[in-house]
């Protein structure tokens, strides 16, 4: 059966009619879902019973549910949501001080292959869809006890956004809607791990919102061996992100997963420092969450703090702006996809 957070604004007033309601009561359902965010029916208290009964006959009103929550000592707690066809995706939140950010996902696995990632290790099961994508944020707000509530957004869980683009936009309207859950577009940040034709045609989405890329190396050769389905030229990369500054006058941060002796050696700094220095952006270093399965097959580790704060001393110098990533969430293994891994690790074999 269809959610009623899969319809379009105007598809539910046409469900409303269908059933006997009026247009105005289709624009109560809609607060209920996104402003109110319940998950039942019954709770729709100014919706007449009788459309209320016949809305349910047809529609379910959320299409996934929280199947099981990770909660690590810091406060981030990780959620692995199931999908109405029994597939999962996980989403992760993240207090700290006054805010609270959510990740989320737009793949079930991913296509990308990226050889540090947990999300890519069985490649792609589907895209999600509009009303998976948004829901997350329903999932995760219903979690927060006020006053706490949700202030970022990033899209930086399972999967690659730009290879879903028709679902990601959409829901992402849905997020920022004044009428539903509000959330500025400046507070929402997506991640790509670089496809130039894509992020244009992100560029061109109204409003505008952050743009991280995951550009891990700046040499073409190293990229490639870090994000194997990766064609773009490093350079092209570049310049697609460039441009996304110049259309939406946002800074874009690029990020760099550091992998000890791969990509955080002096040489990788000095590729790093000709490729981007003379542009506006920051680098952010994230050392590898190391993910066991992946250590073992392809001999990473996880840099020192030493060899991360060297690494960023040489970005600096060459006058590139760094941030670290702090761990978040670490005893609970909080890197992409690896909630999801350990789920399918302890569920039963057939
Ligand atoms: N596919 C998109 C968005 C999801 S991944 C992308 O690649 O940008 C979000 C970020 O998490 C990326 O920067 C990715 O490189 C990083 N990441 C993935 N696995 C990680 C791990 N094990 N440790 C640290 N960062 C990781
Ligand atoms: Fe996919 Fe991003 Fe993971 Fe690469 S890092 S496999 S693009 S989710």
């Amino acid at each position: 059966m269809r959610s009623l957070t899969d319809l379009t604004d105007t598809a539910l007033v046409a469900a409303v009619e269908a059933c006997g309601g009026k247009p105005f009561q289709a624009r109560q359902i809609l607060h209920w879902l996104w402003r109110h965010g319940v998950d039942d029916f019954a709770q729709m208290s100014n919706v007449p019973a009788r459309l209320r009964s016949s809305l349910a006959e047809r529609f379910t009103v959320r299409c996934s549910s929280v199947a099981r929550v990770d909660a690590a000592a810091d406060g981030t707690e990780k959620l692995l949501v199931r999908l109405g066809d029994g597939e999962t995706v996980e989403c992760v939140l993240i207090p700290e001080g006054d805010r609270t950010t959510l990740c989320i996902s737009t793949q079930v696995g991913c296509p990308v292959g990226c050889v540090f990632c947990a999300s890519g290790m069985f490649g792609v099961k589907r895209n999600l869809t509009t009303a998976e994508i948004s829901e997350q944020v329903l999932l995760a707000q219903a979690r927060l006890q006020a006053p706490r509530r949700l202030t970022n957004l990033v899209v930086m869980g399972m999967g690659e956004p730009m290879l879903n683009l028709d679902a990601l936009l959409p829901a992402l309207q849905r997020i920022h809607d004044p009428d539903g859950i509000d959330m500025g577009a400046r507070r929402i940040t997506v991640s790509t791990s670089g496809y130039p034709r894509q992020m244009e045609r992100f560029a061109a989405a109204d409003p505008a919102y952050n743009l991280a890329v995951s550009l891990h190396a700046a040499d073409d050769e190293l990229r490639r061996r870090l994000v194997p389905s990766a064609t773009h030229a490093v350079q092209d990369i570049v310049a697609a992100a460039h441009q996304y500054f110049g259309r939406k006058g946002r800074e874009v941060t690029y990020e760099v997963v550091l992998l000890e002796g791969i990509n955080d050696r002096p040489e990788d700094a000095v590729t790093m420092v000709d490729a981007l220095g003379a542009l506006p952006c920051t680098v952010n270093l994230i050392p590898w969450n190391p993910v066991e399965e992946l250590a073992l097959a392809g001999g990473l580790r996880r840099p020192s703090s030493a060899r991360v704060d060297a690494f960023a001393d040489a970005l600096r110098r060459g006058g590139l702006k760094v941030t670290v990533r702090r761990q978040r969430g670490a005893d609970r293994s909080a890197a992409c996809g690896q909630l999801r891994l350990r789920a399918a690790d302890s569920a039963p074999r057939a």
